[in-house]
C-alpha cells in the first residue's frame, strides 16, 4: 500500500519548501495541492470569469484539462493545463487570491480531492495542503500541522518573490485575509487534524522543521 504524509498549515508557513525537501531526503513524490486551486483560478482569470461568481466558475469548471505528473527524475510536480506545463505562471499574488476564492465551492473541492486521492492511492506521497490530514486523507500514516506568526509569513513570501519592501503591509494583509478565508470557509475549512502534530516554526528554520518532521517519520 503506497505511504501518505499529510502536511497541511497556514500560508507562507514553508510547508511547500519544507515538503519538497523531505520529498527528496525520502525518496517520495511531492504533491502540492495549492496548485491544483491555484490552475482552476488562473484558468477563470485567463478566460474572464468573475472568480467570485460561482455559478460561473462552476459551469467553466468542466471546461478544464488538468493533469499532474511527476518527472521521473526530479521527481517534481509538473501541472499540465491543455498539455502545457504552468510552471510559476500560478504563482502570482493574483493567483493566490483567486485560488482563495474558487477554494470554498464545494464543486471545486471535489475536482481537486478526486485527483489527489488517486495520486495518493498510487505512489507514495507527501501532500501538502489545508484539508488533506481532515478530509482528503483522514487515513494517512503521518499528518503534520504547521504555521507561522503572520508577520514571520508575511516576510517570508516577500523574499520568496523578490517584492520590494514597500509590499510588506499588502501582502500581510493579504495572508490575514486568505487565513481567514481558509478557516471560516464552510466546505474543508483550514484546521489540525486532531491527530495531527503541530508545529509552529515562527523561529526555526526550515532545516530545522525538515529535522523535526523526519525524526517522526520511521524508515
Ligand atoms: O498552498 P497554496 O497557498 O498554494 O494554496 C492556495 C490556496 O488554495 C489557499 O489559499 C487555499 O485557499 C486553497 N487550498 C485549499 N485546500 C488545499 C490547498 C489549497 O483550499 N488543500
Amino acid at each position: 500500500m503506497a505511504i501518505n504524509i499529510a502536511i497541511d498549515g497556514t500560508a507562507g508557513s514553508g510547508k511547500g519548501t519544507i515538503a519538497g525537501m523531505i520529498a527528496k531526503k525520502r525518496g517520495f513524490s511531492h504533491l502540492d495541492t495549492g496548485a491544483i486551486y491555484r490552475t482552476v483560478a488562473l484558468f477563470m482569470m485567463r478566460n474572464k470569469v468573475d472568480v467570485s461568481n460561482e455559478k460561473e466558475v462552476l459551469k467553466n469548471l468542466k471546461k478544464i484539462k488538468f493533469e499532474i505528473v511527476f518527472d521521473e527524475k526530479t521527481k517534481k510536480q509538473v501541472n499540465l493545463l491543455n498539455g502545457i506545463d504552468l510552471g510559476d505562471k500560478i504563482r502570482t499574488e493574483e493567483v493566490s487570491r483567486g485560488a482563495s476564492v474558487v477554494s470554498q465551492y464545494l464543486k471545486v473541492r471535489e475536482f481537486a480531492t478526486k485527483m489527489q486521492r488517486k495520486i495518493a492511492k498510487n505512489n507514495d506521497v507527501i501532500i501538502e495542503g489545508r484539508d488533506i490530514g481532515t478530509v482528503v486523507l483522514p487515513k494517512a500514516k503521518y499528518k503534520f500541522f504547521i504555521t507561522a506568526d503572520p508577520e514571520v509569513r508575511a516576510r517570508r513570501r516577500v523574499l520568496q518573490l523578490h517584492l520590494p519592501e514597500s509590499e510588506f503591509e499588502k501582502v500581510l494583509a493579504d495572508i490575514i485575509a486568505r487565513d481567514k478565508r481558509d478557516m471560516e470557509r464552510e466546505h474543508s475549512p483550514l484546521k489540525q487534524a486532531e491527530d495531527a502534530i503541530f508545529i509552529d516554526n515562527s523561529n526555526d528554520t526550515v532545516e530545522q522543521t525538515v529535522k523535526r518532521i523526519c525524526s517522526k517519520i520511521k524508515n
